[in-house]
């Protein structure tokens, strides 16, 4: 599928210089969200993922149809102050900014196999985070999934050995 004709590219949002791809377009048409979220649960499938994690808050979009197809939990990663319980955490800087990362201290069990999903790939710098977050908890991040990859920011440079997988490139 041409998921493409799906993003929108707002210029200058949230500030100036930013290239934004808006992705609602492609949740809004019942069947190009379908076929993403299939493609993405087929890339896991052979995979024995055992939970899916995604940081807030389009990670929640995708990881958690994903997570229902493949019969396995779904744990989210939070900003700082959101998550009710003992959490661990990590700072990191963003395309446009920085903040600071967590999740539930039990939310993964040391040894299971996890697959990280966002909508975007951009600098890195979140899927790095969340990656060192399922690590610090004994997870193994099997595998890294996005609708979008920004080739142009080289956020790949922060997935050296881990496998991943995205469905469109700019
Ligand atoms: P990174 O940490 O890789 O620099 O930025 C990726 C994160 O920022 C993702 O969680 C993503 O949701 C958000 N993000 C950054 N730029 C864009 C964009 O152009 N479009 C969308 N949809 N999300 C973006």
């Amino acid at each position: 599928m041409d998921y493409k004709q799906y993003v929108k590219i707002v210029e200058d949002w949230p500030k100036e210089g930013i290239q934004f791809k808006d992705i609602t377009p492609l949740m809004d048409n019942g069947k190009a969200f379908k076929s993403a979220v299939d493609e993405i649960v087929a890339y896991a499938q052979e995979k024995e993922i055992d939970i899916v994690v995604g940081p807030e808050a389009r990670g929640f979009i995708i990881g958690c149809p994903v997570s229902y197809a493949l019969e396995v939990g779904f744990a989210p990663v939070r900003k700082e102050g959101k998550l009710p319980r003992e959490v661990i955490k990590v700072d990191y800087g963003l395309e446009y900014g920085s903040n600071v990362l967590t999740i539930h201290k039990d939310a993964i069990k040391p040894g299971q196999r996890v697959l990280i999903t966002d909508d975007l790939l951009a600098t890195g710098g979140t899927i790095e985070a969340t990656i060192q977050l399922v690590e610090e908890l004994g997870g193994i991040v099997v595998g890294c999934a996005f609708i979008i990859e920004l080739s142009y920011l080289d956020g790949m440079k922060n997935l050296k050995g881990y496998d991943v997988m995205k469905l469109m490139s700019y």
